[in-house]
């Protein structure tokens, strides 16, 4: 840290993403990336001739993107909003709408603290039950900006939507943001929510199911106002924030939806059939709604395998946080990748 450094700064703690090694090849099942490529008609669209168009300025209204999404989800463009992946769009949010302060899960994404730090905004953590689930009730009257991850991240597993509209009835005049990176691998999403409640978003992402997570290409649905205030932010920091290849893949991978949705179904599969294994390995096993599971086995602590499987070239993500710290997480891969997972798991094991 540098003397320049504004002092507010002083005790920010920054987010740590997954590993990106370079070293060796690794089997990747770490940063819940999808295991297969963007679809041929992204490939089509970001070519040689548009990446000679690179010396022009994209659109900062996104307007063909935009537009297309309003399309696929039933909702005008005024309802849509667009930035540099889902992080950017969180980020905006806790310096729209946390005067009031937040709340979120004790165990959830870990990069709503940071934003949370960074913003001054203050913040409570309601525990998980032990099972890991979230109890609903713990948001009901929060009486804060409420920040649920649905499904929640680590853990896989969701709410109904029963739940997501009572906690966002109980809190008229706070916003809700539902960050839904993970709904298409299975849980319901609160994107129909938002025509009746002035005070929710949904927050989504094409880095998962849209296999586009180095595009950088995140969007929110929301009531008009909500997403007015967003663009007022982003207008007031870079209005260029998505380039013009990732509007064009953005776009293009809407247009092909069918390839993507046949993806998430064989990633519900291969999670079905790893989950089994685990378990009869003599693993507990969340019930994730993602495209990644939550595994601790008795046998081992978590840390432990987590390093073993990187030494043998498979890597998952271990979390220090106590709750969760015997378990490791699991990106749902290709099958084979995850028969290699597998038979690492059982050579560990002996
Ligand atoms: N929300 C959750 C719950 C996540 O796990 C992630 C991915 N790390 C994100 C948001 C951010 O995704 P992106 O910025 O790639 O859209």
């Amino acid at each position: 840290m540098s003397r320049y450094l504004s002092r507010r700064f002083d005790g920010l703690e920054e987010y740590i993403p997954g590993e990106q090694p370079q070293d060796r090849t690794y089997i990747k099942l770490n940063t819940n990336e999808s295991p297969y490529p963007p679809s041929p008609g992204v490939l089509a669209a970001v070519n040689t001739a548009e990446v000679a168009r690179l010396n022009l300025y994209s659109d900062p209204d996104a307007r063909i993107l935009t537009q297309a999404l309003a399309a696929q989800y039933g909702v005008e463009p005024e309802h849509v909003f667009l930035s540099n992946g889902s992080d950017d769009i969180l980020n905006f949010c806790f310096l729209a709408f946390c005067d009031g302060g937040a709340m979120f899960p004790e165990v959830t994404y870990g990069f709503y603290p940071v934003y949370a730090a960074l913003h001054g905004v203050a913040y409570e953590t309601p525990p998980l039950r032990p099972d890991l689930s979230i109890d609903p009730a713990d948001y009901c009257s929060a009486g804060r900006t409420v920040v649920l991850a649905n499904p929640n991240a680590q853990t896989g597993l969701a709410l109904p939507l029963s739940d997501i509209e009572r906690i966002v009835q109980s809190n008229p005049d706070h916003v809700m943001v539902i960050d839904e990176a993970y709904v298409d691998f299975g849980a319901e999403s609160a994107v129909e929510l938002t025509r009746q409640y002035d005070n929710l978003l949904v927050v989504q992402t094409f880095s998962k199911s849209r296999s586009l997570a180095g595009a950088r290409l995140g969007f929110a649905i929301g009531p008009a106002a909500l997403i007015a205030d967003l663009n007022r932010l982003k207008f007031s920091t870079n209005p260029y924030n998505l380039n013009r290849l990732t509007q064009l893949a953005g776009a293009a991978a809407l247009a092909e939806q069918a390839y993507y949705d046949e993806n998430c179904r064989r990633i519900r599969e291969t999670r079905a059939r790893t989950r089994q294994a685990l378990l009869d390995l003599g693993f507990t096993c969340t019930d994730s709604r993602a495209n990644f599971l939550l595994a601790s086995s008795p046998a081992i602590p978590g840390g432990e395998l987590y390093r073993r499987l990187k030494d043998r070239g498979v890597l998952v993500r271990h979390f220090t946080d106590p709750k969760i710290e015997n378990h490791v997480r699991i990106t749902i891969g290709a099958p084979d990748e995850m028969e290699a997972l597998l038979a690492a798991v059982r050579a560990i094991l002996g």
